[in-house]
């Protein structure tokens, strides 16, 4: 089985009202525990008979960069890291404790519209983009609930991700896990692996209908967080119903003769 695992920032400091976050000293504990007991992979990688971790994180948020790629690379992880194309600055050199405080407060309520120090810039996202641990992916150009132009959007930020990165982009998360407003047979046009959200497990990279599910990994309460046996035989259960649920009007039109 594949299970895809979601985070967003990694912060030292975080208390319960902190938006999509973990705090870093237990994540750090966590990146332990999957290193000894998982293999972790990149989109479309081959996968082994047992079971398969994919980590990715949303936003790219600077934090990244300066708490959770050290870990990555410490323990020998691989993540991919969603990139939403329009806010890398081309380099910042503001202190990190300003560039973090940029980022508590991003909730992207539609008020980001311009690159930001609270993105990892391009120069950062550069030093990674070309480490083998870091697999980067496109998260749409704007982040918008609302696109005004979905090539925009959609190849835009691809064709400014390849450009500035060099490197082909072949993987595209929708921002807040949305695949209807970012319709999936355009963006399967463009990209090989489409990530949604859905707390489910998946077979393989083929997904469900497509799009391959993640598991929600933010605030965790423990070294193990969503990958106890109870939960994954949970996601596990639901990859299942979600399966039948898919197949279910073609079954009921194959059986409607005969009922
Ligand atoms: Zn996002």
């Amino acid at each position: 089985m594949l299970f895809c695992l979601l985070y967003h920032k990694i912060l030292p400091h975080i208390n319960l009202h902190t938006p999509f976050a973990n705090n870093l000293s237990l994540f750090e504990k966590h990146c332990e525990y999957i290193a000894k007991n998982y293999k972790t992979v990149h989109p479309n990688e081959k996968l082994t008979q047992k079971t398969n971790l994919c980590l990715t994180f949303d936003d790219a948020t600077c934090d990244f960069f300066f708490f959770v790629y050290p870990l990555l690379k410490k323990w020998g992880l691989k993540a991919t890291l969603a990139v939403p194309a329009a806010f890398p600055l081309k380099r910042c050199l503001e202190p990190l404790d300003k560039r973090l405080a940029y980022s508590e407060k991003l909730l992207f309520n539609h008020t980001v519209k311009n690159p930001s120090p609270a993105f990892c810039s391009w120069e950062e996202l550069k030093q990674m983009a070309d480490d083998p641990l870091i697999h980067i992916a496109s998260h749409s150009f704007s982040h918008s609930a609302n696109p005004k132009s979905l090539s925009v959007e959609i190849e835009e930020s691809k064709a400014l991700l390849e450009q500035t990165l060099n490197q082909p982009i072949s993987t595209f998360i929708f921002p807040f896990g949305n695949y209807q407003i970012y319709p999936q047979s355009l963006v399967e046009k463009h990209y090989t692996t489409l990530f949604r959200i859905g707390n489910a497990a998946n077979k393989d990279w083929s997904g469900i209908g497509g799009l391959v599910y993640r598991i929600n990994a933010d605030h965790l309460t423990s070294i193990q967080g969503p990958l106890t046996f109870k939960k994954k035989q949970i996601f596990k259960a639901y990859y299942f119903l979600k399966q039948c649920k898919r197949y279910k009007p073609i079954y009921k039109k194959a059986l409607a003769p005969f009922i």
